[in-house]
């Protein structure tokens, strides 16, 4: 009898940007659910190193990380050897989650910050994506989940490249979506509303800057405004549904774009 606690048994998954916020949710859900999980981002070695014996030990799977930098395509594509050879196996599943966010008005948004947005939240996942799918179509499984948001459906001021990058994600899963269904392979987007992580966190203040209005009123004003329930989202709410996707219960949704989104985009 298959364990149905720990659905991902024996599976091997890489979750890109998870040192942080959304990204560590996944990778503990992914691993209490039975995965090794392959961990990426930046952050302190030693506090990495510390992070990754806990969750394993927690988990009783492997749990290993690679620093690669989601700006360089040969890195983003060197992360699949290094996983199998740090995990012990082939890669089932990507979850492309890394992801910078910057606020400001089109004609004031600094260059680099486009390029770094859509190089991070936007051409990583191509890249990602493009180094997994060999392996996975030709073991005929295969689990690819995108972090996009709620920005990837429906747009707002003042955040021209990290709507873009957004919309390209979805885009793109649909499009991965279409090209690997019959190789048992799915890939998907979430699209979180807003979740408490240092990446809201940070905007805040630069959300305040651009508005012209303080802390409190941009949470209540600009933050959560758009969302039909008055809530963050939690990081582990996000890591059920991406074990529920890579899981037995996941296998018919292919190329979906599904809000989290407490009814932001219901509107
Ligand atoms: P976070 O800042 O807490 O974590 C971001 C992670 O990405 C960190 O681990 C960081 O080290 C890593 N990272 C950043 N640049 C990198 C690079 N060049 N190479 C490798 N790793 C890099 O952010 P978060 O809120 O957890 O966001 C995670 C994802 O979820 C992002 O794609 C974000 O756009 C998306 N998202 C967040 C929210 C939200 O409200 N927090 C809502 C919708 C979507």
């Amino acid at each position: 009898m298959p364990d149905t606690s720990r659905p991902l048994a024996a599976r091997n998954a890489i979750v890109t940007g998870s040192t942080s916020g959304i990204g560590l949710g996944i990778a503990r859900a992914l691993a209490d659910a039975g995965a090794n999980v392959l961990l990426n981002g930046f952050g302190d070695p030693q506090q990495i190193a510390a992070l990754a014996a806990e969750i394993a030990d927690q988990a009783k799977v492997r749990v290993a990380h690679c620093p690669a930098d989601m700006t360089k395509p040969a890195e983003i594509a060197g992360m699949v050897p290094f996983a199998e050879q740090t995990l012990g196996g082939a890669v089932d599943i990507l979850v492309n989650n890394a992801g910078i966010q910057y606020v400001a008005p089109i004609e004031e948004f600094p260059i680099e910050k486009w390029d770094a947005i859509l190089a991070i939240n936007l051409s990583a996942v191509f890249h990602g994506t493009r180094a997994v799918l060999p392996g996975m179509k030709a073991r005929k499984w295969g689990r690819i989940v995108n972090i996009a948001s709620a920005h990837g459906l429906v747009a707002s001021p003042f955040k021209s490249a990290y709507v873009a990058a957004k919309h390209g994600v979805v885009g793109l899963t649909r499009t991965t979506a279409l090209e690997v269904a019959e190789f048992g392979v799915t890939a998907n987007a979430i699209c979180p509303g807003y979740v408490w992580t240092p990446l809201v966190e940070k905007q805040i203040d630069e959300q305040a800057k651009a508005h012209g209005i303080d802390r409190e009123r941009v949470i209540r004003e600009v933050v959560l405004a758009p969302q039909a329930a008055k809530r963050f989202t939690t990081v582990e709410e996000l890591g059920a549904l991406a074990v529920l996707l890579c899981g037995p219960a996941g296998q018919s949704f292919n190329g979906a774009a599904l809000p989290v989104d407490n009814g932001w985009t219901a509107r």
